[in-house]
């Protein structure tokens, strides 16, 4: 069955692992810097250095947070750094491009990474020029997903009526928050675990009962394509 989204003119995209496929594999790439740059920051090995920025994404919801947090640390360097990547696993997805295009009114991109990362892999999705505008976690002041304050800034920033929109994401905690403030939520789902946590700790898991959650798919393209939409008559 078809989704109903006929109520909804404004459409935000998670990036990572949401507009392309979390088989993209880019989460290691981004992983491995991270790894990289807390051994070089905080003068660790390696082995510790990993235990430090898993530790500080349990604790501080993301290892950012953790090194601003407890190190004082300028995130502009950080973030530089670790989406310095290789974008070659990201496919042009054409049927992509058509089926955002076709939306109905305003889109954005709301991400936990920076707004030049959007650019880049929105870019190299083929995707340039279809959204209205990006988020990134400058403009969320480094308070990330799923942190109500995120979503506050990002509804001041564009203006945008959360009963009247719907968010695609492939973590299903940041689809809580969306959904208690009025969205319809889509959760863009993947069998692979690119987290490498423990069975049970994976971020991108989701219980079928998860009642945050209205919509699941494994494909963004086929949702966007076959959802129910308004027309031009009533927009
Ligand atoms: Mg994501």
């Amino acid at each position: 069955m078809s989704a109903d989204l006929t109520h909804v003119d404004q459409w935000v995209f998670d990036l990572d692992n949401t507009l392309y496929p979390a088989e993209c594999n880019l989460f290691d790439q981004i992983d491995v810097r991270m790894t990289r740059f807390v051994s070089d920051f905080l003068s660790l090995s390696e082995t510790d250095a990993r235990r430090i920025q898993k530790q500080y994404y349990a604790e501080h919801g993301t290892t950012l947070n953790g090194l601003m947090s407890v190190h004082d640390m300028d995130p502009g360097r950080f973030l530089e750094y670790v989406h310095d990547l290789d974008l070659t696993p990201i496919p042009v997805l054409e049927n992509l491009h058509a089926a955002v295009s076709e939306l109905p009114g305003r889109k954005y991109v709301f991400t936990n990474g920076t707004k030049a990362h959007a650019d880049r892999v929105v870019g190299k999705l083929g995707l340039t020029g279809l959204f209205d505008g990006y988020f990134g976690i400058e403009d969320a002041g480094y308070e990330p997903k799923p942190r109500r304050s995120a979503f506050d800034k990002l509804h001041e920033k564009f203006d945008i009526a959360p009963k009247k929109a719907v968010m695609f994401e492939d973590l299903s905690r940041n689809l809580k928050t969306a959904h208690d403030l009025g969205y319809t939520t889509v959760l863009v789902h993947s069998a692979k675990d690119w987290s490498h946590e423990p069975e049970g700790a994976r971020p991108g898991q989701h219980q079928e009962s998860d009642a945050h959650i209205h919509f699941l798919t494994d494909c963004l393209t086929t949702f966007l394509s076959t959802a129910r939409k308004s027309g031009p008559e009533t927009r």
